[in-house]
C-alpha cells in the first residue's frame, strides 16, 4: 500500500526541491547581471575620470612627454591596466610599461577612448582589467565602443561566494522544509490511522470503541463525529438487545398461563369448563394486544405509520372515551369530569388514533386513582407556553392518584418502562401504554409530557398543534 505519508512527503519534497532550486538559479541570474552591470558603469567613470586627467596633462605641454610617471598616479587599483596612445599610435604610458615604444597596430589593440582637446584627437586610452587570464581581447575602450567586462579575480570570487551563500540558504530552507513537512505529515496521518483503526474495530462489533484524537481541526472534528456514531451505534445495539429481552418476557407470560391451562386440561386436572377457556381467551386476547401495540409502536418510531387525518371534533372524541371509562370508574366510586374551554377549534387528527391515545392516558388513570378519587380531563387551547412554542389544543388528564416520582417521570413515556414491575404486571401493564401515546402524539406533529406530585396525583398533556388543521 502506498501510504499517506509517503506520498504527502514526496509532493513536498518535489515542491521544494524545484522552487528552491528555481529561486537560487533567478537569484543567481539576476544577481550576475546586476553586479555586471554595477561593474561596467564603475568602469565607465573610471575611464572618463583618466581621460579628463590625461586632456589635461595634454593641454599642460602639448605633449604626451613624461606621461609614464604620471599615468601611474591614476592607477584605480592593482588589477587594472591603463594604456596610452599619441594619435599617430605610437604608445607613449602603460601602466605595465610592457608595450611602451610599440604601436596599437603592431599589438592589435582595438579601439579605444578618444582624448579630446577642442576637437582634435591627442591620443587614446585603453583600460584593462588585467587579471588572471586577461588578454587583449578585453582591453576596453569607452563610451559607446565600451564590451561587457569580463570580470576579474576578486569580483568573480565576490560573485561565487554570493552565489555559494544563496545555495547553502536554498539547502538550509528546503531542510527546514522538509522537517516542518515530515512534521506535519505526521500530524496528519496520525490521526487518520487512529480513525481507520477505530472504524475497523466498531466494524469488528466493538461498539465500545472510541477514538483518542485530541487535535482541534478537520481532523479532530471527524474523530468526535466518528465517537459520536460509535456511541449512538452503541446505544441502539443496546435498545435493540433490550427490546428483544422485554418482548421475549412479555411474550412469554401469557404463554406460560395459556400452556399450563391446556397442560391442566389434558392431564385431567383442570376441567374444560367456562373458567378455564375464559382465561386461556384472556391471555390469548392479552397477547394480541401485545403484538398490536408492538406493531404500532414499531411503525411509529420508523415513520411509517399512516395517519388518516381528518379534521375533529376533539370534545366530542373524548367525551366519547370518557363514557367507555364511566364504568370501571364507578366500579372504584371514581368521579369523571370534563373541563372544556368556550371556544375549541377542530384539528386534524387520525380519530381512530387519537382514540386511542386519550383510552390509554384513561385507562393509566382509573388505574392509579385509588378509590373516591377523581380524574379530571380538560381541553382548552394554548398560544405558547413553557412546553409548546406555536397554538396548540391542550389536552390534560389530570388525577388523584399516588402520583409518579421526579426520577420515574422523564421514563415513563419510554416503551416498557414501569415504575413498579410487580404491580403493573398483576394489573396486566406491559409498560407499552404510554410509549405509544407518546409516538402517536409526534407523529400528529404534537408534544406530550407529565407533571406528578408523589402522593397527590398527577397530570397528563397532549398537545396538537392548531395550524395544522
Ligand atoms: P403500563 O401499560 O404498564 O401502564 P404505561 O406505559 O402506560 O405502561 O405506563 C408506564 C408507567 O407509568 C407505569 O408503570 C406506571 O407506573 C406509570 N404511570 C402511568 N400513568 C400513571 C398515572 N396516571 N399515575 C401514576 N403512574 C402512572
Amino acid at each position: 500500500m502506498r501510504s499517506l505519508s509517503w506520498k504527502l512527503g514526496g509532493a513536498l519534497l518535489l515542491i521544494v526541491v524545484v522552487s528552491v532550486g528555481l529561486m537560487a538559479y533567478i537569484v543567481n541570474l539576476s544577481t550576475t547581471r546586476e553586479f555586471r552591470q554595477y561593474i561596467s558603469h564603475g568602469n565607465m567613470m573610471y575611464i572618463q575620470s583618466v581621460e579628463n586627467a590625461l586632456s589635461q596633462f595634454y593641454s599642460q605641454g602639448e605633449s604626451w612627454a613624461d606621461l609614464q610617471e604620471t599615468l601611474g598616479s591614476m592607477l584605480r587599483s592593482r588589477n587594472d591596466r591603463l594604456v596610452v596612445a599619441d594619435s599617430a599610435g605610437a604608445i607613449v604610458g602603460d601602466t605595465t610599461r610592457e608595450w611602451l615604444g610599440k604601436t596599437v597596430k603592431e599589438i592589435g589593440l582595438g579601439s579605444g577612448t578618444p582624448i579630446i582637446i577642442s576637437g582634435r584627437e591627442v591620443g587614446k586610452l585603453y583600460l584593462a582589467s588585467a587579471g588572471a587570464g586577461m588578454g587583449m581581447g578585453h582591453m576596453m575602450g569607452g563610451g559607446g565602443m565600451f564590451v561587457t567586462p569580463m570580470l576579474d579575480t576578486a569580483e568573480q570570487d565576490f560573485l561565487d561566494r554570493v552565489n555559494n551563500s544563496l545555495w547553502i540558504a536554498g539547502l538550509i530552507a528546503a531542510v527546514v522544509a522538509l522537517l516542518a513537512g515530515l512534521i506535519l505529515t505526521r500530524q496528519i496521518t496520525r490521526p487518520v490511522r487512529a480513525l481507520t483503526r477505530g472504524a475497523r474495530q466498531v466494524a469488528g462489533g466493538d461498539l465500545g470503541y472510541r477514538v483518542n484524537v485530541k487535535s482541534r481541526d478537520e481532523l479532530g472534528d471527524l474523530a468526535q463525529s466518528f465517537n459520536a456514531m460509535a456511541y449512538s451505534l452503541d446505544r441502539s445495539e443496546q435498545a435493540r438487545q433490550r427490546l428483544v429481552a422485554d418482548i421475549a418476557h412479555e411474550l412469554r407470560t401469557p404463554l406460560t398461563v395459556i400452556e399450563g391451562t391446556i397442560d391442566g386440561i389434558l392431564d385431567g386436572v383442570f376441567e374444560p369448563d367456562h373458567e378455564h377457556l375464559s382465561s386461556i381467551k384472556e391471555q390469548n386476547a392479552l397477547l394480541t394486544r401485545l403484538i398490536g401495540d408492538l406493531r404500532d409502536l414499531s411503525l411509529a418510531e420508523s415513520g411509517q405509520l399512516k395517519l388518516e387525518l381528518a379534521s375533529t371534533n376533539m370534545v366530542d372524541l373524548v367525551r366519547r372515551k370518557l363514557s367507555q371509562s364511566e364504568l370501571e370508574a364507578r366500579g372504584k366510586n371514581i368521579q369523571l369530569k370534563l373541563n372544556v374551554a368556550q371556544e375549541v377549534p377542530e384539528v386534524s387528527v387520525d380519530s381512530a388514533r387519537m382514540e386511542q391515545v386519550i383510552a390509554n392516558l384513561m385507562t393509566n388513570a382509573v388505574r392509579h386513582t385509588p378509590v373516591g378519587g377523581s380524574i379530571t380531563v380538560s381541553i382548552a387551547t394554548s398560544d405558547s407556553g413553557q412546553q409548546v412554542e406555536k397554538p396548540n389544543l391542550i389536552i390534560s388528564v389530570a388525577d388523584t392518584g399516588e402520583g409518579i416520582a421526579p426520577e420515574h417521570l422523564t421514563n415513563i413515556f419510554e416503551r416498557f418502562y414501569r415504575v413498579d414491575h410487580s404491580r403493573a404486571r398483576s394489573e396486566g401493564g406491559a409498560g407499552l401504554g404510554l410509549g405509544i401515546v407518546k409516538q402517536m402524539v409526534q407523529a400528529h406533529g404534537g408534544k406530550v409530557w407529565a407533571e406528578s406530585e408523589p402522593g397527590k396525583g398527577s397530570v397528563f398533556y397532549v398537545a396538537l398543534p392548531l395550524a395544522a388543521v
